[in-house]
Formats: C-alpha cells, structure tokens, sequence
C-alpha cells in the first residue's frame, strides 16, 4: 500500500468518467483516505462514497478562496492531516485567438491556473506542519505544443502557467520537504473528448501517436499515484508527459 495512513485532496473527481475520479480511486486502492472537492456537494458526496465510506466529497468552487478554505478546513477537522493535492479541476474553451471574450479569457485562466494556486496555497502550510506533502498539478499537453484539439490559446496558457507556478512552488516549498509536480496529459478519453471526435478525426489523431490510441484516464492515475507517494520522492519539479509518444 503505497499511500497507507495518507490524506489526499483530488479536485474535479465527481465526473465519473474523468481523470479526477480514476485518481481518487487508483489513490484510495493505494491506502489513501480521499477527499473529493467538486463543484457541487451532492455529486463529490456521492463519488466519494463510491471509493467507501472513508472517504469525504465536498462541494467547492476551485476558484473561490473562501470556498477552498472551508473544504480544507472540513478535510482537517475530519482527518487531521493533508498529504497530498491533486489539483486537477479544469475547464477548457475551443476557440480562436481572434474570438476570446475577456470573461472567457478569466473563466479559464480562473479554474484552470488560479485554482491551482489557491488549493495549494490552501494546504501548503499543513503540508509543512505535518513535514512533507506531495502535490500534483494537472497541466496539459496543450501548454507544450500550443493548442489542441479541444483547448483555445487561454487554455493553452493557463496550462502553461500551471507548469510555471508548479516550478516555482517545487523550489520554494522543497526545503519544507513539499514536492511540487505536474503531469501533462495528452488526449485522454473522458466527458471533455466523448462524443466530439469523428472517426476519421480519431483516425488522425492516433497517426500522430506512437503508442497508437487515446489516453485512458487511468494512465494518468498511475502516473498521479508515482507523483504523489514516496516511490517519486527525490522528484520535484518535473513534468511527466502522458501522451503516448506524441511530444517525441
Ligand atoms: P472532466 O470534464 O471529465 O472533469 C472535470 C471535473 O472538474 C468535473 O468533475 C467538474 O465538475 C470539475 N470542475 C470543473 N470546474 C470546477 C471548479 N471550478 N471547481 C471544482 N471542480 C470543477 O475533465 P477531464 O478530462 O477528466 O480533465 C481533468 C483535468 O485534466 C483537467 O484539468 C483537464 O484540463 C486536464 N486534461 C484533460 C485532457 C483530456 O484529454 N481529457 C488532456 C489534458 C489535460
């Protein structure tokens, strides 16, 4: 049991086909102890209580600080302790450069790249009162090569941001012991891609990858769970590309 005795904080796990919810479960199968933090109460109650009855859902808005400070607070009183950080809720837009509105601009840049600084900041001093915490940031593959088929350029360079926060807080919070990493999936089958893409369109898009299919949302759980437990501990600041081959 790789997280035995650990806390972990996922955001964006209620979609039951999503990353967040196969990284809550392939965590709790490790041992951890799951808070789910979604947008609403019900549903993250719900995915929670699908891993069993240790784990906690809690509604919260990832970029509303007094809405993260009150989950966190709600994880504390129930478990005592924070270990690890999945900030992984994230919100996309296809659309053009010459198109994006500002409220569009600041929805996206909000979840994707401010939420991303609130979780942490929101657990990073418990982090450091327990004496190590691991927290694992979702980016995208859209950061590296400059858009998707799914992300407009503001996803692209809030994605991007989240590379850059996730370096800066890995050097500022690694003598406290806090490992900061990121992950960037590639096309990884879930609500964001289902149904979107023509066979053809899928056809394509496999071309371009050397392992020859899309992602699976539990290829990058797996890649969370080495981030996030001690088999990764002398890693931080990295970024992990789970993309089967596509950056090569
Ligand atoms: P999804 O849409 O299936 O799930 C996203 C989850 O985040 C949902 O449960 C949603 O309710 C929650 N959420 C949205 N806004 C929120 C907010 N403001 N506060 C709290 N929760 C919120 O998405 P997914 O495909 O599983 O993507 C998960 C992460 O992986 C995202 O950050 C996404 O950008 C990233 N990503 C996905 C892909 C892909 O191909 N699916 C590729 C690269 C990166």
């Amino acid at each position: 049991m790789l997280l035995e005795g650990k806390v972990a904080i996922v955001t964006g796990a209620a979609s039951a086909r999503g990353i967040g919810r196969a990284t809550a479960r392939t965590l709790a199968d490790h041992g951890a102890q799951v808070v789910i933090l979604d947008l609403d109460a019900d549903t993250a109650h719900e995915a929670a209580q699908s891993l069993g009855s240790a784990h906690l859902g809690l509604g919260a808005n990832v970029a509303d600080e007094a809405a993260v400070a009150d989950a966190v607070d709600a994880a504390m009183a129930r478990f005592g302790r924070i270990d690890v950080l999945v900030n992984n809720a994230g919100i996309t837009q296809p659309v053009k450069t010459l198109d994006i509105r500002r409220a569009d601009y600041d929805r996206i840049l909000d979840v994707n790249l401010r939420g991303t600084l609130i979780c942490s900041q929101a657990v990073i001093p418990h982090m450091i009162a327990g004496g190590s915490g691991s927290i694992v940031c979702i980016s995208s593959v859209s950061a590296q090569r400059g858009g998707g088929i799914f992300g407009g350029p503001h996803y692209s360079a809030a994605k991007a941001g989240v590379l850059g926060l996730a370096k800066a807080m890995a050097r500022e919070f690694g003598p406290q012991q806090v490992r900061v990493n990121s992950i960037a999936p590639g096309l990884i089958s879930t609500d964001i891609t289902a149904g979107k893409l023509s066979d053809a369109q899928e056809a394509e898009i496999r071309s371009g990858i050397p392992l020859a299919r899309l992602g699976r949302a539990d290829d990058v759980a797996n890649a969370v769970l080495f981030l996030a437990s001690d088999l990764s501990s002398y890693l931080t600041g990295v970024t992990l590309d789970v993309n089967g081959g596509m950056l090569i």
